[in-house]
C-alpha cells in the first residue's frame, strides 16, 4: 500500500534525465556487500546485503545423499532450498514452501549443477540453503551469488564462481538490477546467472516482455554487473582466507633460537715433562740401548 502511494505520487520510475526513484542511473547496481564463512556449523556459508536484500547461504556436503533411493551412483546431486522468512517482506509471508520458492530452488539447483564437478562425488548430495531475511526484489540473484561464495567456502570443486543479476525495463528504458518498486510496477524483469570464466549463462528467466534489441541490452548490462559481482565474491573469499603475518604470529609464536654454546675456559699453560703429553719427543734411550 505504502509502495502504491509512493509510485502514484512520483508517477515516473525513471525521469527524463534517466535518474531512477532511488537516484541510480540505468546501468547502476545497488550497493552490494558479501561476507564469507559466517556460519560455524555449515561446511561453507556466506551473507550478502544487496540494496534492501539481506540473504544468508549455507552449504553442506558433499555428503551421503538421503534417502538412499535418490542417490545417483555416477554423480553428486546438487540440491537447493530457497526460503523466505515470514518477516522478510512487508506483508507477512506464510511460512513454508510455495510455488515461487519451489521454482526458485529448482532453477538455482540447475545453475549450480552446471558448474559443480559432480562426477567426483557419486552417491552424495551438495545441499545449498538460501534464507532470505529481508527482501527488496532480486532475491534469487542475491541468493545465488551468495551461495556461490558459500560453495567455494565449503571447498566444493567447481568450474568457477557464478554471479547473478537481473536487468529489466522501467518506463520503456532497459535498466540494471530492479528494486521492489521497479519490479512491481516496471514492464519486464530478466534475472540472469553467469559463470565467471566462460561467460556461460546458467540461469535465464523473464517476467514481462522485451524486444530482441532490449534483450541484448539487458544481457550486456547483466554481464557487466556479473564481472563486478565476481570481484566482490573474490574479495569476500580473500578476506576469509588471507591471514596476516600478525595473525600467524599470534597462532604460533616463533620458536626462540637455541642459546649460543657456553665459552670453554682457557686451558692452563702446559708444564714441560708432564705425564700423558703424547706430542712430546721421547728421549733417545727410549728406543733401546743402541739408540736405533
Ligand atoms: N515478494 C513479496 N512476497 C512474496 C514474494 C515476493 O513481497 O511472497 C517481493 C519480494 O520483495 C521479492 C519481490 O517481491 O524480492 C520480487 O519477487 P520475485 O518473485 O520477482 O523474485 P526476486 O526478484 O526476489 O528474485
Amino acid at each position: 500500500m505504502e509502495d502504491v502511494e509512493h509510485i502514484e505520487k512520483e508517477m515516473k520510475l525513471i525521469d527524463d534525465n534517466g535518474v531512477r526513484l532511488d537516484g541510480r542511473k540505468f546501468d547502476e547496481l545497488r550497493p552490494v556487500r558479501i561476507e564469507a564463512g559466517v556460519l560455524r556449523r555449515a561446511d561453507g556459508s556466506a551473507y550478502i546485503e544487496w540494496g534492501g536484500n539481506k540473504v544468508l547461504a549455507a552449504v553442506y556436503g558433499p555428503r551421503e545423499a538421503h534417502p538412499r533411493h535418490i542417490q545417483d551412483p555416477a554423480r553428486a546431486l546438487v540440491q537447493c532450498r530457497y526460503n523466505m522468512a515470514p518477516f522478510s517482506v512487508s506483508d507477512r509471508k506464510r511460512p513454508g514452501p510455495d510455488r515461487r520458492s519451489v521454482e526458485i530452488s529448482k532453477v538455482i539447483s540447475e545453475a549450480f549443477s552446471a558448474v559443480v564437478f559432480k562426477e567426483q562425488f557419486p552417491r552424495t548430495s551438495v545441499d545449498i540453503f538460501i534464507e532470505v531475511l529481508q527482501a527488496d526484489a532480486g532475491t534469487r540473484c542475491a541468493g545465488l551469488t551468495a551461495a556461490s561464495v558459500a560453495l567455494a567456502d565449503a571447498g566444493v570443486p567447481m568450474r568457477d564462481l557464478v554471479a547473478a543479476c537481473a536487468s529489466g525495463k522501467i518506463g520503456g528504458v532497459v535498466c540494471l538490477d530492479l528494486n521492489k518498486e521497479e519490479d512491481n510496477f516496471g514492464d519486464a524483469d530478466c534475472p540472469m546467472a553467469v559463470v565467471h570464466g566462460t561467460g556461460e549463462i546458467v540461469l535465464l528467466q523473464m517476467d514481462g516482455h522485451l524486444t530482441y534489441d532490449e534483450f541484448q541490452k539487458a544481457m550486456d548490462l547483466s554481464l557487466g554487473a556479473a564481472d563486478k559481482l565476481f570481484e566482490l565474491q573474490r574479495d569476500a573469499l580473500r578476506r576469509r582466507y588471507s591471514v596476516t603475518l600478525e595473525e600467524i604470529l599470534k597462532e604460533s609464536p616463533p620458536v626462540p633460537p637455541p642459546p649460543p654454546p657456553a665459552e670453554e675456559p682457557p686451558s692452563p699453560p702446559e708444564e714441560p715433562g708432564e705425564p700423558g703429553d703424547s706430542d712430546k719427543e721421547l728421549p733417545e734411550e727410549d728406543f733401546g740401548p743402541e739408540g736405533l
